[in-house]
């Protein structure tokens, strides 16, 4: 049987990491996870219970006691291709992209409860190997030994556009301007955040795609992953 690498791949928000982690696992036959879809899962938990006060200040402890009675899972849709993600059984996809979840995340994404729940799931999803995964701490807490990691980069400005593209091609009402401040309020909890911070790991292979098309990004990823595959067989 063929040796499977794991790929870490993280980076700051909107900078287009899912596409191209989507695509590679698709390349390789590989299983995709979008960690930070389960971090908005939660947090749609969260809005769904009352978890966020008047004055939108989250009771973190309110939250943790409710955590366990929280499932999050994934689902192969194979009408689209598409892993697609579950709240306690019910898929929440599409809810979980909408600017509300994404103005309620950082909050949530901060407490240790929430990220050793995720995170202990991650962990057990790459085990088998063959995982492409996304987020923020994926090369440097959820899986330090993935053969590949990538961090990825883009000027802010081109990820605000890109953000707000996807989002209007989906249907959503939304400003440049509430993306732009959306982006810029998530980067700085990400970055500044206590427990499991967005950094980029020793041995991560950066990537700034500001300029490169989706398919050049997807040759020099695929590049890289092949050089790893072709190093396992070695061994
Ligand atoms: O990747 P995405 O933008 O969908 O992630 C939503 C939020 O989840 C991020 O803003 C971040 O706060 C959080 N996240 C995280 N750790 C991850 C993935 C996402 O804290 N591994």
């Amino acid at each position: 049987m063929r040796n499977k690498i794991n790929i870490a791949i993280d980076g700051y928000s909107s900078c287009g990491k899912s596409t191209i982690a989507k695509a590679v696992a698709k390349g390789l036959d590989y299983f995709y996870v979008d960690s930070g879809a389960m971090y908005r899962a939660i947090a749609l938990y969260a809005l769904q219970n009352n978890c966020f006060k008047k004055d939108l200040s989250l009771d973190e402890d309110l939250l943790i006691r409710l955590l366990d009675h929280v499932i999050v899972s994934f689902k192969y849709n194979t009408e689209n291709g598409q892993q697609e993600i579950y709240l306690n059984g019910e898929n929440v996809e599409k809810e979980i992209r909408s600017i509300q979840v994404s103005n309620h995340v950082s909050p949530v994404s901060k407490i240790k409860e929430v990220r050793q729940k995720l995170v202990r799931l991650q962990k057990r999803l790459a085990e088998a190997k063959g995982v492409v995964m996304d987020g923020r701490d994926i090369g440097t807490v959820v899986i330090p030994d993935a053969e590949l990691k990538i961090f990825m980069m883009a000027d802010p400005a081109v990820r605000a556009q890109r953000r707000f593209d996807e989002l209007k091609a989906n249907g959503l009402n939304v400003t440049l301007e509430e993306i732009t401040a959306n982006l810029q309020s998530r980067d700085e909890m990400d970055v500044n955040r206590e427990i499991d911070p967005l950094r980029q790991a020793d041995d991560a292979v950066v990537v700034d795609n500001s300029n490169l098309t989706l398919e050049e990004q997807y040759q020099f990823v695929m590049g890289q992953a092949i050089k790893r595959l072709e190093g396992v067989h070695q061994q």
